[in-house]
């Protein structure tokens, strides 16, 4: 695997705001476990490892929302790299859901009959310790606009493709400028009606939703959805829905997926608080998603058994639009299973 480091260069874009820009955020982001744990005054002796492939990149924005001196924190254990990684479990492989064989293009997947997903970079804003993606191979994956021409060509000759999805890595690590570049040409593109971003980027810089991304995204004759994903209520304060009702005031719908994790959000109770606090702010909390079975993410496996009776005691709480569909990817099927 190459790296998922962040591809972004930082630009002045907001430097005539005197606020830091995203850009900046991202760019001071912490970039190794033992930096991790001094920021937060925990021991790294008892629970750092070094990563190996997928180095730790933690936002300092979301850092702030981590316990200090807590080893356990639930967004903590998120994105450390942990000595668990390197545990060879049976069944947990580097492509789980065999993306490789749904590539349409280099850079562009076909799993679904109108859909089609684009990867547009390989940068993120913050690892996953647990992503499926983790050892995707990026390197090969297009993250300009002259290198995303055979996927906007693949869609273009696919009449059945309605709806694009922008998925990566994370397509809000992109510059606003490349974005609009994305947008304008499949906008050109008669039979696509609808584009998905999927990000994580807002969750970890706020920031990231500027003035200029809300006027791209609301100038666009596609419809424009958004796909953000938290998995635990604290990683939305205020400064996270601020962000996302400027896209919600220009009517873009926001929804969230989480992925059900062990020590992170495998309770009732946390899952209650997730979804009751996306509900408040209008956020739907469309998918809780079996964790994929990717090697180095063994130690937050949830037995599926587990999942279905959380669903079903989070049912019993809240209004029925409010409990996410539980799902699993199964490479080769036609859709996401429905777990419950
Ligand atoms: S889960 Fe999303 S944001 Fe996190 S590392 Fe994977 S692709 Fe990046």
């Amino acid at each position: 695997m190459t790296s998922h480091l962040s591809q972004t260069k930082p630009t002045t874009e907001q430097a005539s705001s005197g606020r830091v820009s995203w850009q900046q955020e991202l760019k001071e982001a912490i970039r190794s476990a033992a930096e991790l744990c001094q920021f937060l005054h925990i021991d790294p002796a008892a629970i750092c490892a070094e990563e190996v492939d997928f180095p730790v990149l933690v936002p300092r924005a979301f850092a702030r929302r981590i316990e200090r001196g807590n080893p356990t924190d639930p967004l903590l254990k998120q994105v450390l790299a942990t000595a668990s990684e390197r545990d060879d479990v049976d069944g947990f492989v580097t492509d789980p859901i065999g993306e490789e064989q749904a590539q349409l293009a280099p850079g562009i997947l076909r799993k679904y009959s109108s859909r089609a997903l684009m990867i547009t970079t390989g940068g993120c804003a913050v690892h996953c310790r647990y992503c499926f993606r983790r050892h995707f191979p990026y390197s090969e994956s297009p993250s300009g606009l002259e290198q995303w021409q055979p996927s906007l060509d693949a869609i273009r000759a696919d009449e059945q493709i309605e709806e694009v999805l922008l998925s990566g890595g994370d397509p809000l690590v992109l510059p606003d400028q490349r974005l609009a570049q994305l947008l304008i040409a499949l906008a050109d593109i008669p039979h696509l009606k609808h584009v998905r971003i999927h990000t994580r980027t807002p969750v970890v810089i706020p920031s990231r939703i500027t003035d200029s991304l809300v006027d791209l995204l609301k100038s666009s004759r596609l419809k424009v959805w958004f796909v953000i994903h938290a998995n635990h209520a604290n990683e939305l304060d205020g400064e996270v829905f601020a962000s996302l009702s400027r896209l919600q005031n220009v009517g873009i719908p926001v929804l969230n997926q989480a992925v059900l994790l062990k020590g992170v959000n495998d309770d009732e109770d946390t899952l209650f608080e997730l979804c009751k606090r996306l509900m408040d702010v209008q956020i739907l909390p469309y998918y809780l998603h079996q964790l994929d079975s990717v090697a180095g993410a063994s130690h937050f496996h949830v037995p599926v058994e587990e999942g279905r009776a959380l669903i079903a005691q989070i049912r019993k709480r809240l209004p029925g639009y409010a409990v996410p569909r539980y799902v699993q990817e199964i490479a080769g099927e036609q859709s996401k299973t429905v777990l419950a």
